[in-house]
């Protein structure tokens, strides 16, 4: 059998997930399929780490010059006091996911956005003329919206169940609604709004294994061909919402994009390059298939 180089070259650096619960990610697989592709000396690891002893780890890594790191729940906001610099995204979205070194600047960027809007390329044209309803209100909602918002789109609906979030979401990125495009409104109306949006986004957790019977859209006979509706939850691939809207006619983007949209953006950060992303799917679909 013989291994990879990063396992076995003195040289491998290590490029880190901080996160809790991190057992459940897939980053892993995507990276080191990646860096194995690339035959890069690098090595991905997925680190659990409490909240107590976030600012300890980031220490800690700083001091071993790890190559890079991705950074999860529940760190995405915390983290943002141990990096040097935070990327215009980052900063904006008020969130990092991803840690990288500009000379010995440790960097704070946040690929969810990229990552969200990678799949849209080709798939949303003209968004400047086009309305959007995001779901949720939460930190991938934000990054959708954020990300949304600098396509230029007309208008966004920001839809969520607790209204204050929304209202704290759209107050948040305010600064970045040049086109005063933002607007909040309660689940009740989101379907009249369906009638003017082309883009439907689903930025909660609803419908996610093991409720995998729950939509977040109550109404989906207001989706037709006319609308593209994007998961952001990737487990399963299939959602209920994804499945009811593909039955209408939609065209539908589920999370799994997303997740490696994100992750190729990080990975240019730490390798400079493309990430190879034909071995990267053929990994998933290995690993995962169609759940
Ligand atoms: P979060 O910060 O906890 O926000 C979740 C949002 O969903 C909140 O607005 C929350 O509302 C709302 N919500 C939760 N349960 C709900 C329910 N039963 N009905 C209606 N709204 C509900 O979570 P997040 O980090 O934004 O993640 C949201 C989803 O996106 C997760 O499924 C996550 O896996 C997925 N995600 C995917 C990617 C990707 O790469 N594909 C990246 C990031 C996140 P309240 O404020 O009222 O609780």
């Amino acid at each position: 059998m013989s291994l990879p180089r990063s396992l076995t070259d003195a040289s491998t650096r290590p490029v880190v997930l901080l996160g809790d619960p991190v057992a459940h990610s897939l980053s892993p697989l995507i990276h080191n399929t990646a860096f194995a592709a690339d035959d890069l000396p690098l090595l991905y690891t997925a680190l659990r780490v409490p909240p107590a002893d976030l600012a300890r780890a980031v220490d800690g890594l700083r001091a071993v010059r790890f190559a890079g790191g991705n950074v999860t729940i529940p760190h995405k906001e915390r983290v943002v006091e141990h990096v040097d610099r935070l990327t215009p995204a980052a900063a904006a979205i008020g969130a990092v996911n991803t840690l990288y070194w500009d000379g010995d600047v440790l960097m704070g960027d946040n690929t969810d956005a990229a990552g969200f809007a990678a799949p849209l390329r080709g798939a949303f044209d003209a968004p400047e003329a086009r309305a959007a309803i995001v779901l949720g209100a939460g930190g991938a909602a934000r990054a959708a919206a954020y990300a949304l918002l600098a396509l230029g789109l007309r208008r966004l609906y920001l839809v969520a169940r607790t209204a204050e979030r929304a209202r704290a979401l759209a107050a948040h990125l305010a600064p970045h609604d040049t086109g005063q495009a933002l607007r909040v409104l309660p689940l009740e109306r989101a379907a009249d709004a369906a009638a003017e949006a082309t883009l439907l986004v689903n930025a909660t957790p609803v419908g996610m294994t093991p409720h995998g019977d729950a939509t977040p859209w109550p109404t989906p006979d207001a989706l037709g061909p006319e609308h593209l509706v994007y998961d952001l939850v990737y487990a399963p691939r299939r959602t209920r919402l994804l499945r009811e809207a593909h039955a209408r006619g939609a065209r539908t983007l589920g999370g799994l994009e997303m997740l490696v949209g994100q992750a190729a953006a990080a990975y240019a950060h730490w390798t400079g390059r493309t990430m190879p992303l034909d071995d990267v799917w053929a990994a998933l679909e290995a690993r995962i298939g169609d759940r």
